[in-house]
C-alpha cells in the first residue's frame, strides 16, 4: 500500500470516527430537544384540554365533550383523544387502532413503540378527581424530522469525508511527490549516479530534508569523483608496479644468472671454479664410462707464485694468476675445462683422450706456455708449474679417487722437479703427500734426513770451479729424495725455516771445513729465505755458527733472492751490511725475477748477482732472454758486481755467456747438484777442474 493511500485512509478513518461521534451527538441533542418540546406541548395541550372539558365533564354534557374531542382532533399531530368520567369513557375519537389498545402513559420518547405518545391529565376539582383526558400525540413527524436531520447530517458527513479524503489524496500526492522525487534520487544514488539535484519546494522539514539530501548527493558525487580519480591512480600505480615487478623479475633473473655464473666461476680468472669443475668431471667420467672411452684429469700447482705475491703484492699475484689462466686456456680446446681450484692451484679436464701420449703432448704445450716470462707491472717474471696427471679408467674409476691420485702425482712432480708426473700406483701413495710432509719435516731435521747436494760454480774465463752451491734435499725414508720446492714453502709457513737454514748452514760449513782441511778450497753458497733475512738476530746466529768451524768467513757465501731483499729493503740492507762486515759474501739470487730498484741495489753490500735460470735456460733460442741476460750482465758490472748465470744447460749458452763477459756459470751442462763424494769424483774427471 503506497504512502499516500495510507495517509488518505488514516485521515479518512479518523474523520469517519469524528463524524460518527458528531452525528450521534447531534441526533441525541435533536431527539432530546424534540422530546422536551413534545413533553411540554403534550402537557400544555392535555392540561388545556382537561380544563376546557372540566365543566362539561362535571355536567356530563356529552355533546360538548364530543365536540371538544372533534375539535382537538383537528390538530394533525393528535392521533386520538378520550375523555373519561367516573362512569367511564364519555367521549373519544381518532385512530381506532390507537383507541382500542390499552392506555399506558408515556414518560419518555423512548417509551413510544407504535408512533403514538400517550399522555393524560386528571380533571380535579377541590382535590377530588372526577375524571381525566387522554390524548395520543403522533411523533411520526418528529421522527421524520429527526430522521431527515440525521440523514442530512450523514449525507453532509459523507460528503465532507469524500472531500477530506480527496483533499488528503491531493495533499498526500503533493507530499509524496516530493518523497517520490527523493525516492527516485536515492535509487539513482543506489545505482551509483550521484549529484542529481531534487527540486526544493517550500521551506518545510521535507524541503530541508531534500536540501540535505541534495547536499549529500553532491558530496557523494565529489567523493565518487575523488574515488574514481584515486581508482585511476591506483590503476596507474598498479600498472607501474606491474612494470616494475616485470623489470625487477627480469633483473632478478639476470642477477640469478650472474650469481649462478659467479657461484660457478672464479672471480679473478673467470675460469670455472672447483664446484663447476667437479660437476663437469663427474659428467665426463659418466659419459666416458658409458661410451667406453678414457679421459684425463690434471692437477697443477704454480711454482714461484708465492715469491711474486710476497714481493710485488697481491695485485701482481692476481695479474700473474690471470695471465697463467689465459695461457692455460690457449693451450686447450673448447671441450676441455681448465678450472682454478683455489690459490695457485689449477685443474684441467680432458675428455676423449685416448693415450698417455696425447696427454703428454698437451702438458708439454702447457709447460712451454707457462714458463715464458710474463711482464707484470712493467716487470718481467717467470713462473712454472708442477703437474700431476691421471687417466680414467686406469688410475681410478670415480672422481674422488682420480682427484686424490692426480694430487699425489702432482706432489711427485714437485718433489722430483720433473715438471709433470703421471700417477703411478706403485710409487705414489694415496695419502695426501702435502700434509704428511708437513708433519714429517720437524722429525726430518732432527733425524738428519736433510742432506746437501752441491752444484759447482765455474769461472767462464778460466773454466775452473770457484765454489759450490749447497742445495738441500730431503732423504725421505718412504718417499725417497724430495726436492726443496716441495718442502721449503712448508718450512717457511710453519716457522721451521729458521731451524732448517741453521741446519743447512751447519752441514755446509762442516763440509766446507772438511774440504778445506783436505786442501780443497771451495767456497760454499747457502740459500737463505726471506724469513731469515728479515730476522734481526740472523747475522749474529751466522757469526756464532762460523765460530764453530775453522774456515775463513770468506768461504761462506749467502744467496739471497731478489724477492727476499725487496720484501723489506731497509731491514735487508741492515742485515746484509752486518754479514758483509763479517767478511761473508752475499749474492742476489734469481736476479731478474724480483724488482730491485737501482737505489737499493747500490746500497746493498753484495758481491755477486745471479741471473735467474729462467732467462738462461733458453737464451740460445730466445732473443728476448738473450737481451735480458746481456743487460743484466752490463748492469751488474756497472754496479761493480760479479755476475753469475745459473741454468746453463748447453754449450751454446756457455759460449754466449762467455762472449757477453759474464763472470761465471752454473748449470746442468757442467754438473747437476750432486752429493759431496760424487762432487770429488766429478772434480777429478770433469774438464772444469779445481781452481789452482
Ligand atoms: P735456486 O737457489 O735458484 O737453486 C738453483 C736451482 O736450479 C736448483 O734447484 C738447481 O738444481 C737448479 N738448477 C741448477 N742448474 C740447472 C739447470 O741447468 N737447469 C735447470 N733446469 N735447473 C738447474 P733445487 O736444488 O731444486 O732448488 C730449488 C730451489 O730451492 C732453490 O733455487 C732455492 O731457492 C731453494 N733451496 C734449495 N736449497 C735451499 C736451502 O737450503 N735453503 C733455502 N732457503 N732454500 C733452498
Ligand atoms: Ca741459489
Ligand atoms: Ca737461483
Amino acid at each position: 500500500m503506497s504512502f499516500r493511500i495510507k495517509i488518505m485512509l488514516g485521515i479518512t478513518l479518523i474523520q469517519a470516527a469524528l463524524l460518527f461521534t458528531m452525528i450521534w451527538n447531534s441526533t441525541n441533542t435533536l431527539t432530546s430537544s424534540h422530546e422536551a418540546a413534545l413533553l411540554k406541548h403534550a402537557s400544555v395541550t392535555t392540561h388545556l384540554f382537561a380544563s376546557i372539558t372540566q365543566d362539561a365533564l362535571l355536567a356530563t354534557d356529552l355533546g360538548v365533550l364530543e365536540n371538544a374531542v372533534t375539535q382537538i382532533l383537528n390538530n394533525p399531530a393528535i392521533v386520538y383523544a378520550r375523555i373519561i368520567g367516573r362512569q367511564g369513557v364519555l367521549a373519544e375519537g381518532g385512530d381506532q387502532q390507537a383507541l382500542t389498545r390499552p392506555f399506558r402513559a408515556d414518560q419518555r420518547y423512548d417509551d413510544v413503540n407504535d408512533g403514538v405518545f400517550d399522555f393524560y391529565s386528571d380533571i380535579t376539582v377541590a382535590n377530588e378527581t372526577y375524571g381525566r383526558v387522554e390524548i395520543g400525540f403522533s411523533i411520526r413527524a418528529i421522527q421524520d424530522t429527526i430522521n431527515r436531520a440525521r440523514n442530512e447530517t450523514l449525507g453532509f458527513a459523507v460528503f465532507a469525508m469524500v472531500v477530506v479524503a480527496l483533499f488528503c489524496y491531493i495533499f498526500a500526492t503533493y507530499l509524496t511527490r516530493r518523497l517520490d522525487a527523493l525516492k527516485t534520487a536515492s535509487q539513482k544514488i543506489s545505482r551509483g549516479q550521484f549529484g542529481d539535484q531534487t527540486p526544493v519546494q517550500g521551506q518545510d522539514e521535507l524541503a530541508q530534508t531534500i536540501v540535505a539530501f541534495n547536499d549529500m548527493s553532491s558530496r557523494l558525487q565529489l567523493l565518487d569523483e575523488e574515488r574514481k580519480k584515486s581508482e585511476h591512480e591506483v590503476k596507474k600505480l598498479n600498472a607501474e608496479l606491474e612494470d616494475r615487478v616485470a623489470l625487477r623479475t627480469h633483473q632478478l633473473e639476470s642477477a640469478n644468472k650472474q650469481l649462478e655464473h659467479i657461484s660457478l666461476h672464479d672471480a679473478l680468472t673467470a675460469l670455472p671454479n672447483r664446484t663447476l669443475f667437479y660437476d663437469r668431471a663427474e659428467q665426463v667420467i659418466l659419459l666416458s664410462k658409458r661410451n667406453n672411452k678414457s679421459c684425463a684429469l690434471i692437477s697443477m700447482d704454480l711454482d714461484r707464485f708465492k715469491q711474486i705475491n710476497d714481493m710485488l703484492g697481491h695485485h701482481a699475484g692476481d695479474l700473474a694468476l690471470q695471465e697463467a689462466a689465459l695461457r692455460f686456456k690457449h693451450c686447450l680446446r673448447k671441450s676441455d675445462t681448465v678450472a682454478r681450484m683455489g690459490g695457485d692451484e689449477f685443474a684441467i679436464l680432458l675428455p676423449n683422450v685416448a693415450t698417455v701420449e696425447d696427454v703428454i703432448t698437451i702438458i708439454n704445450k702447457i709447460m712451454r706456455a707457462i714458463i715464458k716470462p710474463m711482464t707484470i707491472d712493467n716487470q718481467i717474471m717467470t713462473i712454472g708449474a708442477s703437474i700431476g696427471v691421471v687417466l680414467f679408467p686406469e688410475h681410478g674409476e670415480d672422481l674422488s679417487t682420480l682427484l686424490h691420485h692426480s694430487d699425489s702425482a702432482m706432489y711427485t712432480a714437485k718433489r722430483t722437479q720433473a715438471g709433470y708426473a703421471i700417477f703411478n700406483a706403485g710409487t705414489d701413495k694415496n695419502d695426501n703427500a702435502h700434509t704428511v710432509l708437513q708433519l714429517d719435516l720437524q722429525r726430518a731435521i732432527n733425524d738428519h734426513q736433510l742432506i746437501l747436494h752441491y752444484q759447482p760454480k765455474i769461472d767462464l774465463d778460466t773454466q775452473r770451479v770457484i765454489g759450490v752451491e749447497a742445495l738441500v734435499r730431503w732423504q725421505h725414508p718412504e718417499r725417497g729424495l724430495i726436492y726443496p720446492d716441495a718442502f721449503i714453502p712448508i718450512a717457511e709457513k710453519n716457522g721451521l725455516i729458521k731451524f732448517l737454514t741453521m741446519n743447512v748452514l751447519e752441514m755446509a760449513l762442516h763440509q766446507c771445513e772438511s774440504w778445506y782441511k783436505n786442501n780443497i778450497h771451495l767456497s760454499v753458497a747457502v740459500n737463505i729465505s726471506t724469513i731469515n733475512l728479515q730476522d734481526a738476530l740472523f747475522p749474529e746466529q751466522v757469526a756464532d755458527m762460523l765460530k764453530k768451524f775453522t774456515v775463513p768467513c770468506s768461504y761462506l757465501e749467502l744467496e739471497i733472492t731478489e724477492t727476499a731483499i725487496m720484501t723489506n729493503p731497509l731491514r735487508s740492507i741492515e742485515n746484509i751490511t752486518k754479514l758483509n762486515e763479517m767478511g761473508i759474501q752475499v749474492s742476489i739470487d734469481d736476479f731478474g725475477t724480483g724488482y730491485s730498484s737501482m737505489a737499493y741495489l747500490k746500497k746493498l753490500l753484495v758481491t755477486t748477482i745471479k741471473i735467474d735460470k729462467s732467462f738462461v735456460i733458453d737464451m740460445d733460442k730466445n732473443k728476448n732472454d738473450d737481451v735480458i741476460v746481456r743487460s743484466t750482465i752490463d748492469l751488474g758490472h756497472n754496479l761493480g758486481l760479479k755476475v753469475i748465470a745459473e741454468g746453463v744447460e748447453n754449450m751454446e749458452s756457455w759460449n754466449r755467456l762467455k762472449e757477453l763477459g759474464c763472470d761465471s756459470a752454473q748449470g746442468y751442462f757442467m754438473s747437476r747438484p750432486i752429493p759431496a763424494d760424487q762432487l770429488m769424483e766429478w772434480l777429478k774427471e770433469s774438464p772444469f777442474g779445481l781452481k789452482t
